[in-house]
């Protein structure tokens, strides 16, 4: 028996959450799905804070998702998922006739939609899952080894794995340096570290820095000052500098550090998204004698979070250990406050 109403936290316009029973939409229910786990994002309090020109309230956010099937399901590569059996979902849907989806760049798609920002997300009891999500096989079933939390943290796993595909060399016994000490920071240097790195954590929160170095941080570095953080790395590198560069933080001066700790035919990659009407002012010369890529990565795709999938099965990447709140549905204005004040690292809202 389908479920008559849907428990929703909905997004009504920056800084209000309405807590509602939606009535369950039949027309478009391709898919429907009991959520478990759904984790806060940095985005998500973005948008929470100042609205995002992706987003129309009123609508549900969440796009870290972990749920249930509730019937069996049947995607296009052949796989058949059985009636409850723990999934977790990509945020993508695609429009399927552009040039990056023909190419399978499902994420750099010219008419992208996303679960959790232009259609109802995870922060709900259930989730209806759009047609084109589940044409590019957005639903991925997880084993019992991986519980609801960390699945629900497997979607950003996959994006900060697409983060490296755009790297060319090998990051092995090169330093790469990560600007922002939150949950992402800490998935990019366990990435890092399984490449081999030697790892450099940039943050402003003592005890997330202290987590990093838990993680096996080479070195952490709490930034007060951008002058005196430049010198400490580039003395820590032998002035070599980072060969690889994330900015795992949404704060623009991340990449001005980002440039002038930027060692020779390096990469950055703006991993986050900036806060709103935030520009920057760049050297160029620092691109162009450095012979410095200052790159970008946005999402990820399903076979991406089949990758991720494997990592945490393999207990590889260690997702749990950023799992330090848990709210109920009800409580979602705690776990978006807890999030805003960096208390912690990763909320998650649990439906049951
Ligand atoms: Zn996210
Ligand atoms: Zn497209």
């Amino acid at each position: 028996m389908l479920p008559q109403k849907n428990h929703s936290a909905v997004f009504s316009g920056p800084r209000n959450f309405e807590i509602k029973d939606l009535p369950m939409s039949g027309k478009n229910c391709n898919v429907l799905l009991k959520t478990l786990s759904c984790a806060v994002c940095g985005y998500d309090v973005r948008v929470f804070k100042e609205g995002h020109k992706k987003v129309r309230p009123p609508i549900v956010l969440g796009h870290e998702i972990c749920a249930r099937t509730l019937g069996t399901l049947s995607l296009p590569n052949g796989q058949l998922i059985a009636e409850d059996k723990r999934v977790i979902v990509s945020p993508l849907i695609p429009c399927l006739k552009c040039h990056h989806c023909n190419a399978g760049h499902f994420n750099c798609c010219n008419k992208l939609n996303e679960i959790g920002s232009s259609v109802n997300g995870g922060f709900a009891d259930y989730i209806n899952i759009p047609e084109n999500n589940i044409l590019i096989n957005g639903i991925v079933p997880i084993e019992s080894s991986i519980n609801d939390d960390e699945g629900s943290l497997i979607e950003p796993l996959s994006c900060c794995l697409n983060a490296y595909l755009n790297i060319n060399n090998s990051v092995r016994d090169e330093y790469v340096i990560i600007i922002g000490d939150g949950p992402i920071g800490l998935i990019h240097l366990q990435i890092s570290k399984l490449f081999g790195a030697k790892t450099i954590v940039v943050g402003k929160i003592p005890s997330r820095l202290k987590e990093a170095k838990s993680i096996g941080a080479d070195m952490i570095l709490l930034n007060n000052d951008a002058e005196e953080s430049i010198r400490t790395i580039l003395d820590y590198t032998y002035e070599k500098g980072g060969k690889l560069i994330i900015v795992a933080t949404s704060n623009p001066d991340a990449i001005d550090l980002a440039l002038k700790v930027a060692g020779k035919n390096s990469l950055i990659n703006v991993f986050a998204g900036i806060s709103k009407n935030k520009f920057v002012n760049i050297d160029p010369n620092l691109l162009h004698y450095n012979q410095i890529t200052l790159s970008g990565s946005f999402s990820s795709t399903p076979n991406l979070m089949k990758k991720a999938v494997d990592l945490v099965h393999d207990q590889k990447i260690n997702l749990r250990r950023l799992v330090t709140h848990r709210f109920s549905l009800d409580e979602i204005d705690k776990a978006f406050s807890i999030t805003e004040d960096y208390r912690g690292l990763r909320s998650v809202i649990n439906s049951f």
